[in-house]
């Protein structure tokens, strides 16, 4: 992506952009003003769609798939219109975690096509991703009524299902995107706050795991974008630097 697009994603995201004339006059971000943001003029990523094992294949996500379309585990089932499973790329080198589906979610069966997914989808264009080449889910498959925090019974019951789509795609990278996500992940009841900047692991595989703010959020909060755009170029030098390893 060259740099006037990714600026006119930053913009859609509601984050000032400083751009320096050149690539050797980049300034680091901290010497911008409150209100901006230094830009790097190259943005190399690596492939998105490096071929997975062959655990990757179609009948455990099949499996997995009917089972969540028919679950009845938590309460939640009685509510629901549908389950949403998740979206995106099977061998995604990055995985976006978040809580659980909304309304609008609910509705069409997929995962953050609200106004948060507008602006999660915007802030992946901002670090070169397309909503298609990342692997999209929930903590939660089905919504909880009128939004509320999911109820730890119901985590425990749908976290399986989670581990699952985590050990078939075998992503590089998660981003954990809000408080639930991140905790629960995490097993931690530290506030985002204290757990972004830094890379965690998670589960059998060790897989780095890193912490942003939730886009309902920052829509509510429009001042905190600043610090997830801090956040996604932390993730994005972050994988950047990971070696490149057939898969
Ligand atoms: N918020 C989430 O955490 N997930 C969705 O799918 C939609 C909104």
């Amino acid at each position: 992506m060259d740099a006037a697009a990714r600026n006119q994603y930053l913009r859609a995201i509601g984050v000032d952009v400083w751009v320096a004339r050149t690539a050797a006059a980049v300034a680091p971000a901290a010497a911008g003003t409150p209100e901006t943001v230094a830009v790097e003029v190259t943005l190399p990523l690596p492939s998105a769609a490096a071929p997975r094992s062959a655990i990757a294949d179609g009948s455990g996500w099949d499996a997995l798939k009917a089972e969540v379309k028919n679950c009845t585990k938590c309460a939640l089932h009685a509510t629901r219109t549908q389950t949403v499973f998740g979206v995106g790329n099977r061998q995604a080198d990055w995985m976006v975690i978040g809580e659980a589906p909304g309304a609008e979610e609910d509705r069409r069966g997929e995962p953050f096509v609200g106004a948060a997914g507008q602006l999660l989808n915007a802030m992946l264009k901002a670090i070169g991703l397309t909503r298609e080449s990342v692997y999209i889910a929930n903590i939660l498959k089905s919504r909880p009524p009128g939004n509320r925090d999911p109820q730890p019974e119901e985590v425990a019951a749908c976290f399986p299902y989670l581990t699952r789509q985590i050990t078939l795609i075998r992503p590089k990278l998660i981003l954990a995107v809000g408080r639930i996500a991140a905790q629960n992940l995490l097993r931690t009841d530290m506030p985002v706050g204290r757990l972004r900047g830094q890379v965690h692991r998670f589960g059998e595989f060790n897989t780095p795991l890193i912490v942003t703010y939730h886009p309902s959020y920052l829509l509510r909060s429009p001042g905190e974008k600043r610090k997830a755009w801090e956040d996604l170029k932390f993730a994005r030098d972050f994988f950047q630097k990971l070696p490149m390893q057939a898969s």
